[in-house]
C-alpha cells in the first residue's frame, strides 16, 4: 500500500478544516458551549469535523472514523442559532450543505477502532484555540495498530522553511505537516508551496535543548525534575494541543513530556490526542513512547487503555529520560 489517495484526501479535508477554523476565529464568532465534561466545544470544532468526516465518507466509505466531537450539544434545541451558524461555515466550503448534512457528518466521526480506522481531532487544544494562542487539526490513518498516515494543521505554529533559492530563508505562520509510515515527514506553509523535510533536533545542538508542555495538562513539578536531569536549565515551552509534537518533529525542542497530573493519576489519552503527531515526530526521526517505555497502543479503543503518560523525544535522550522516570 502506498497510502497515495489516503495522504490526497486527508490533505485537502484538513486544509479545509484549518480554513473554517481560522475563519471563526478571526470572525471572532464563537462562544464556547460546555461538553457534560465541562470541556469547551466550539462551532468551529463542529464544522471542522463535519467537513473531515463528508471528505472521508466520501472517498472511503468503509472506514470508520473516531473523532472527538458529537452532534448532542448541537442538536439541542437551545442551541439552533449554534448550528445554524456551524452550517454557514461550512457552506462556505460546501454550498449545498444543509443543518442535517452537518448533523449527519459530525455523527460519522462516531465510529469505533476496527483493523483499519481514521481518528480525527477537529480541533486539538480548543482553550488555545479560544485563547488566541496554539491548536491543531489532527487526523491520522491507522491499520493493525499502527498509525499510517497522519495529516496535522497548526495554524497558529511558526516554523521554518528552510531555505529556497529564489525566496531565500524563508518561515511560514500556519504550518501542515504530513507523514506516511516509512516514508518521512514534511512540512508545508498551510496555503501550499514547497515542503521541507522534517528531522528531529541534531545532537550536537545539545546545549539549547528545550521541552515542551501542556499549558493545562500533565505533572508540571515532576516535569521539570526530569528536564533539569537531562540538563535542561530553561523553563518548558508552554503549548496547547499537538503544536508540541510539531516542535520537535521540526526541531524546536527536543521533548515533550507529558507526565499524569497528581490530580488525575489514572487519567488514560485520547488516541486522537496522540496518533497524528506520534507517526509525524517518529518519522521526523524522533521516539515516542508511554512513561513507562512502551509503544502507544492505538489497537483497543478511543483511549490508550494500556498506556500511561506520553514521552515524546528526539531519540537519542529516550532512554536517558526513561532511566531518570524510573528513579
Ligand atoms: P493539551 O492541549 O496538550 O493540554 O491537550 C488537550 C487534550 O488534553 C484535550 O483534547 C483532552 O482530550 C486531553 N485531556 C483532558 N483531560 C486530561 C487529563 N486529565 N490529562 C491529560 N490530558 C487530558
Ligand atoms: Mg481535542
Amino acid at each position: 500500500m502506498n497510502y497515495i489517495k489516503e495522504r490526497e484526501i486527508a490533505v485537502q479535508a484538513v486544509v479545509e478544516a484549518a480554513a473554517l477554523c481560522q475563519q471563526v476565529r478571526s470572525q471572532r464568532v464563537d462562544e464556547a458551549i460546555a461538553k457534560e465534561d465541562k470541556s469547551p466545544v466550539t462551532i468551529a470544532d463542529f464544522g471542522a469535523q463535519a467537513l473531515i468526516c463528508r471528505a472521508l465518507a466520501a472517498a472511503f466509505p468503509q472506514d470508520p472514523v473516531v473523532g472527538e466531537e458529537d452532534s448532542n450539544a448541537l442538536t439541542d434545541p437551545a442551541q439552533a442559532a449554534k448550528l445554524a451558524q456551524a452550517t454557514e461555515f461550512v457552506q462556505a466550503a460546501v454550498p449545498t450543505a444543509t443543518t442535517a448534512d452537518v448533523i449527519d457528518w459530525i455523527d460519522h466521526g462516531n465510529g469505533a477502532v476496527a483493523q483499519r480506522y481514521w481518528t480525527l481531532d477537529p480541533i486539538d487544544g480548543t482553550k488555545g484555540f479560544l485563547r488566541g494562542d496554539q491548536y491543531a487539526v489532527a487526523l491520522a490513518l491507522v491499520e493493525d495498530g499502527d498509525v499510517k498516515v497522519a495529516v496535522l494543521a497548526c495554524p497558529a505554529l511558526t516554523l521554518d522553511l528552510g531555505s529556497d533559492q529564489s525566496l531565500g530563508e524563508n518561515s511560514s505562520s500556519g504550518v501542515l505537516l504530513v507523514a506516511l509510515r516509512g516514508q518521512g515527514a514534511t512540512c508545508r506553509n498551510l496555503g501550499g508551496g514547497p515542503e521541507r523535510k522534517l528531522s528531529v533536533t541534531r545532537p550536537e545542538d545539545s546545549a539549547h535543548f528545550r521541552f515542551v508542555e501542556s499549558v493545562e495538562h500533565g505533572d508540571k513539578a515532576l516535569q521539570q525534575k526530569i528536564a533539569q536531569g537531562i540538563a535542561m536549565t530553561q523553563p518548558a515551552i508552554q503549548m496547547d494541543s499537538q503544536a508540541k509534537y510539531a516542535a520537535v518533529a521540526a526541531g524546536q525542542a527536543a521533548l515533550y513530556l507529558r507526565l499524569p497530573s497528581p490530580k488525575t493519576p489514572d487519567y488514560r489519552e485520547k488516541i486522537w490526542d496522540h496518533a497524528a503527531g506520534a507517526l509525524i515526530v517518529e518519522e521526523a526521526g524522533g521516539r515516542v513512547t508511554d512513561m513507562h517505555g512502551q509503544p502507544l497502543d492505538f489497537s483497543r479503543s478511543a483511549r490508550l487503555t494500556d498506556n500511561q503518560g506520553v514521552i515524546v523525544s528526539n531519540g537519542t535522550i529516550h532512554d536517558t529520560v526513561l532511566a531518570l522516570l524510573n528513579e
